[in-house]
């Protein structure tokens, strides 16, 4: 036989066995979602996630005050993954890395030749008395469907005419945390308040708090972005209490600590975005790991003692990413594509490539007539960001058929909130 075809003799072996090697990936959120795409029809692939749905987090706030549809920012998998992929919609509860299983809530077990850990990380309510029990999360669709429904609920409460104290006191809504994800939170909600009030002709006004337990808010971004966010703040009337520890939440209150001295408030809602923790899946894992307990991965994105198993997004610690990347979607989407690469390389026998991971701005939705947006180093706030931060992003969806119908659904049908109607109007 020819040299050339011996040489695609060994190519058609290599390809066969690749595409019999199986690839589970754990987790369909931006690092899970985004590998699926990379590797889709390279190997057996499958996905499992919990959800039937990927979520483009950083839109939830706008799924909050009906900016954007639920399809826009939660496509679901069978929309985004062709037949090459896949998927099972099931909960894992065990990673078996010796005999290279894992099992699933659904009693189904799966084996793999490759594994992708993406699960993503969890709410972290840090040990505050009442935190798990009786506030808000706010990382998932129906955390938004059930917050949006609670403050309807509170305005349905409230007689026209109410006095202004008690009105203030009865609609009191609190934010933990105030990284960026509470101060979108926040404003976005204070704006809906004040809105609806003006459409129920109510009297006084609604009270947002946002407590932060470091002394400035949005505390790992740059002042740049932080006097725009402070701005937001502001006019949005949302109140911000840094320096403030919460002790306690309760059905129907909240307690926190200021310069030593200790204050209840009755609340409406307590939401919770005061942190992320490890996926309790991935904390039983026997392998190194971080002091916070995220999974140490090489510069390949592999586990140091398995090289067949790839950790990436919020559960993976990778050192060379500066630490303001850390715990965000542009990380776990850039590493998306480094573990599409060396997965396929890995599968091949091709040597594995390293990457070093770019910070690609910042933008925060803050409020429902504003934004903030940091590009190359300038940061510029108000209804342009928000127009700059909806075209950036459009541009951030997976596949270029979901951002085609989406950025032509918020072009030509626009972008404007859904007031909190009465919740027999409320859709
Ligand atoms: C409200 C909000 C706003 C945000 N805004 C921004 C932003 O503006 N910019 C930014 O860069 N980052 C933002 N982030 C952070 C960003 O969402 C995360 O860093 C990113 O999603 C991490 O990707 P991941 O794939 O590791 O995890 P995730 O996206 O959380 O995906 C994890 C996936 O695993 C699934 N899963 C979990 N447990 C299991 C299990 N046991 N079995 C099967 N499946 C499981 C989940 O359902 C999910 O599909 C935001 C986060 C939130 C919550």
């Amino acid at each position: 036989m020819c040299f050339l075809c011996l040489f695609v003799a060994d190519l058609g072996v290599l390809s066969r066995a690749m595409a019999k090697a199986k690839i589970v990936i754990l987790g369909g959120g931006f690092a899970g979602l985004f590998t699926a795409l990379e590797i889709a029809g390279a190997a057996d692939v499958t996905l499992v996630s919990d959800s039937d749905h990927f979520l483009f987090t950083p839109m939830l706030y706008e799924y909050l005050s009906g900016e954007v549809e639920e399809w826009h920012i939660a496509p679901r998998y069978k929309e985004l993954l062709e037949d090459n992929v896949r998927t099972v919609q099931s909960s894992a509860t065990a990673i078996d890395l010796k005999s290279q299983t894992i099992s699933l809530a659904n009693q189904q077990t799966l084996n793999y030749d490759v594994l992708v850990l993406a699960i993503g990380g969890i709410t972290n309510y840090v040990g505050v008395e009442g935190a798990k029990e009786f506030s808000k999360p706010f990382r998932k669709l129906e955390h938004a469907d059930n917050l949006r429904a609670l403050m309807v609920a509170a305005l349905d409460r409230i007689p026209p005419d109410m006095p202004a104290l008690d009105v203030r006191r009865e609609l009191t809504f609190a934010v933990v945390g105030a990284g960026a994800s509470g101060c979108e939170l926040s404003t976005k909600m204070a704006d809906l308040l004040y809105d609806a009030f003006h459409r129920r002709a109510l009297q006084g006004e609604p009270r947002v708090l946002v407590i932060e337990m470091s002394d400035r808010i949005v505390p790992g971004m740059g002042d740049q972005i932080r006097v725009i966010v402070e701005d937001a703040l502001r006019q949005s009337h949302v109140e911000v209490h840094t320096e403030t520890r919460v002790v306690k939440v309760t059905p129907d209150g909240i307690t926190f600590e200021q310069e030593g001295s200790q204050e209840s408030l009755k609340t409406a809602a307590v939401v919770w975005t005061g942190g992320v923790k490890m996926n309790p899946v991935i904390e039983h894992l026997d392998v190194e790991k971080s002091p916070r307990g995220l999974l140490m991965v090489q510069p390949t994105l592999q586990l140091s003692q398995q090289v067949n198993v790839f950790a990436l997004g919020d559960i993976a610690f990778y050192p060379d990413a500066s630490p303001t990347l850390a715990g965000t979607a542009q990380l776990a989407f850039q590493q998306a594509s480094l573990a599409g690469n060396n997965i396929k390389a890995y599968l091949e026998g091709r040597e594995m490539k390293t990457r070093h991971f770019e910070e690609l701005g910042e933008a925060l939705s803050l409020g429902t007539e504003r934004a903030a947006v940091l590009t190359a180093g300038k940061a510029f706030g108000g209804a342009l960001a928000r127009q700059a931060r909806f075209a950036l992003y459009t541009s951030r969806l997976p596949t270029w058929h979901h951002r085609l119908r989406v950025g032509a659904s918020w072009f030509f049908e626009g972008t404007t909130p859904r007031p909190l109607l009465p919740l027999g109007l409320e859709r």
